[in-house]
């Protein structure tokens, strides 16, 4: 059963919640289901809202994979130049090596950022 009591935008936001009822699930599956990751419900199940805003909606979550990646870039591939005196086709690999286990949670949360901050859907608790 899904739970009523209200949800700030932060829970809301990290539970990859609905942006309209922060009640039901963005994606039908687990963000460890590697197969199934990235499949989104194409409606909210609790309150019934639109998660496809527009076609190519989400092509601007790439801005916020982009930058999550540059993140991953300089704190995995500048802490570990630092600390350790690691060739640099090794930290290449390190770098590329987290930037793929780390790409269904870049890829969810890409979204979930994009739907609550430029899908105009406000909260309504209902
Ligand atoms: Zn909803």
């Amino acid at each position: 059963m899904e739970n009523h009591f209200k949800k700030t935008f932060f829970q809301g936001l990290v539970g990859q919640k609905c942006p309209h009822c922060r009640n039901a699930n963005l994606f039908e599956y687990s963000g460890f289901n590697l197969m199934n990751f990235s499949t989104m419900h194409k409606s909210c199940t609790h309150c019934g809202q639109d998660f496809v805003i527009e076609p190519g909606f989400y092509t601007g979550a790439m801005y916020f994979s982009y930058a999550f990646n540059v993140a991953i870039l300089l704190v995995v591939g500048l802490g570990a130049n630092i600390l350790f005196d690691l060739h640099v086709y090794t930290l290449t690999a390190l770098v590329i090596g987290v930037s793929l286990v780390t790409m269904p949670f870049n890829f969810r949360y890409s979204r979930v950022l994009m739907l609550y901050f430029f899908s105009g859907i406000e909260y309504k608790n209902k």
